[in-house]
């Protein structure tokens, strides 16, 4: 899912850990648990409207994607307390798209990008969706994907506001 989930997503549980659990247990689980939630949300977002590849040509594609990265970026500076979190949660992304990326760009000097050895931790989502999730519908290409993705955007939000 998009960078604005998987931050909230990252804060819900830094702020559940933290209620439930003292040191350094607190610590321990809120990086774990937020870690490990990247890889259910990924599986999730079957679901949700994510081209795999950019389509710079469709104002809905654009303005979404700059949506959830600009919502995304305002959530961690409005409870950057919650770093913890926030960073754990994100990180596969970080790790796949940032870092191993980059990386690769640099090696390849003919101008071909191999993208497919970039992805290491999103294998994994993929054979977990495979595994569990083949049941779901692929809404990957369906606007109204952006619905589910909407609605566990607004019940996080109702979550963490309610419990701090
Ligand atoms: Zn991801």
């Amino acid at each position: 899912m998009n960078l604005i989930t998987h931050v909230l997503i990252g804060i819900f549980i830094q702020i559940l850990c933290f209620k439930f659990f003292t040191f350094p247990l607190n610590f321990l689980l809120t990086v774990f648990i937020a870690f490990l939630s990247h890889f259910i949300v990924d599986a999730l977002a079957k679901i949700t409207y994510h081209t795999p590849e950019p389509h710079w040509d469709d104002k809905f594609w654009v303005s979404w994607n700059i949506t959830v990265r600009v919502s995304g970026y305002i959530a961690i500076f409005l409870f950057f307390p919650y770093y913890l979190g926030m960073l754990f949660a994100n990180l596969p992304d970080i790790w796949d798209w940032v870092i191993v990326r980059r990386i690769q760009k640099r090696r390849n000097i003919n101008g071909k990008t191999d993208y497919h050895h970039s992805n290491f931790f999103h294998r994994i989502v993929d054979k977990i969706r495979e595994k569990t999730l083949f049941w779901l519908p692929n809404w990957n290409y369906k606007k109204f994907g952006v619905i589910p993705e909407i609605l566990i955007v607004i019940n996080l939000i109702i979550a963490i506001i309610l419990l701090r």
